[in-house]
């Protein structure tokens, strides 16, 4: 049992199935354990050295139950499911996959951003219903050009979208008081304060959901946004007042997309609340096969990692 007996536990996923995991699992040597609507699960935890989680929030209960657990390993970027303090406290080491769906996400963004200043959904509703519009009732629509365009956090996601939004010729701004200047001027951003992104035209919200970051855009940065402007998030829905922000929605002032949401899936009236001509996506952003390869591949391959390597550092004790 524990490092003498290495079992990696799969604890939840909403993958069809978990050969890739099992096989290199199996493959390094260890036990695989499939934890997911699994009567033996309370034993499986108790025995596991390794664990691999989606949305399974590893706390102190969690930890409690998986008293052998040396390494936790999670399917994706954000690792705000996992209490860090106590993982830490522990012993446990926490891996994240950081760079699988960087691309994707990026493109996530521009098609809910483009989807909105040209109206797609509205327009397309509208000839769906036998109205074929004509130029007055458009609305407005804008060309990408003509907008500054504000990236919350410039990280690789950040990045990623200001390459895709300075092709569009538009003007980018970004706020994120840790990105380097390198980086900044590499991809010709301007760094500005939050107060300053929130007076652009488009914001799109890119940093990980932290202490620091939860609730941050809330009704005092949504006011000074520019009427008919539109906000984008594809980070994570608490980084939101998701109830500012059906406020300035149903006020008439901001167009919204959302790939994330405070409740996934939403509660009753969540939805609603936004408004109809909000774009809502389930927490797709990230998705293409093969972006589910690679974070299904790194979360098994990093956590047998690094359970061979304090099986290594314990051996030279
Ligand atoms: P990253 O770590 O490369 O970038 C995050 C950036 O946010 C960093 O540059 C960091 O300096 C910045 N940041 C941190 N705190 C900040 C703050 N208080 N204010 C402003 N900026 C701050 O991460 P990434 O790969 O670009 O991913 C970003 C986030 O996107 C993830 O944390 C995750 O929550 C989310 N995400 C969503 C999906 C999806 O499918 N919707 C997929 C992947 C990632």
């Amino acid at each position: 049992m524990g490092l003498k007996d290495p079992v990696v536990a799969l604890i939840d996923s909403d993958f069809a199935d978990c050969i890739l995991e099992r096989a290199i699992v199996e493959r390094a040597g260890f036990r695989f354990a499939d934890a997911r609507e699994n009567e033996e699960r309370a034993s499986i935890l108790r025995m596991a050295t390794g664990a691999i989680v989606q949305y399974t929030p590893v706390d102190e209960a969690f930890l409690s139950s998986a008293p052998n657990l040396r390494a936790v390993s999670t399917y994706g970027v954000g690792t705000d499911h996992i209490d860090l303090d106590i993982s830490r406290l522990r012993g446990i080491e926490v891996l994240c996959v950081a760079d699988y769906c960087t691309q994707e996400v990026a493109d996530h963004t521009l098609a809910l951003v483009l989807a909105l200043i040209r109206r797609v959904f509205p327009l397309s509703t509208s000839v769906h219903d036998g109205h074929w519009a004509t130029t007055g009732e458009f609305g407005n629509l804008r060309s990408l050009r003509d907008c500054t365009y504000s990236i919350i956090g410039f990280g690789r996601i950040g990045q990623a979208v200001a390459q895709r939004v300075a092709a569009f010729g538009a003007r980018v701004l970004t706020y994120d008081p840790y990105a380097s200047a390198e980086s900044l001027a590499k991809l010709g951003v301007e760094s500005v304060s939050l107060g300053q992104a929130f007076e652009a035209d488009i914001i799109s919200i890119h940093m990980p959901l932290t202490r620091e970051t939860r609730g941050l855009i809330n009704c005092r940065l949504l006011d000074r946004l520019p009427q008919d402007a539109v906000v984008v998030n594809v980070s994570r829905g608490e980084i939101v007042d998701q109830v500012a922000l059906a406020t300035a929605i149903a006020s008439g002032k901001i167009l919204a997309a959302l790939d994330v949401l405070q409740n996934e899936p939403p509660l009753v009236g969540d939805i609603a609340d936004l408004g109809p001509d909000t774009i809502v996506t389930p927490h797709a952003a990230w998705f293409s096969p093969s972006a589910e390869r690679r974070v299904r591949e790194s979360a098994a391959t990093q956590v047998v990692k690094a359970l061979g390597q304090i099986i290594i550092d314990k051996k030279r004790m």
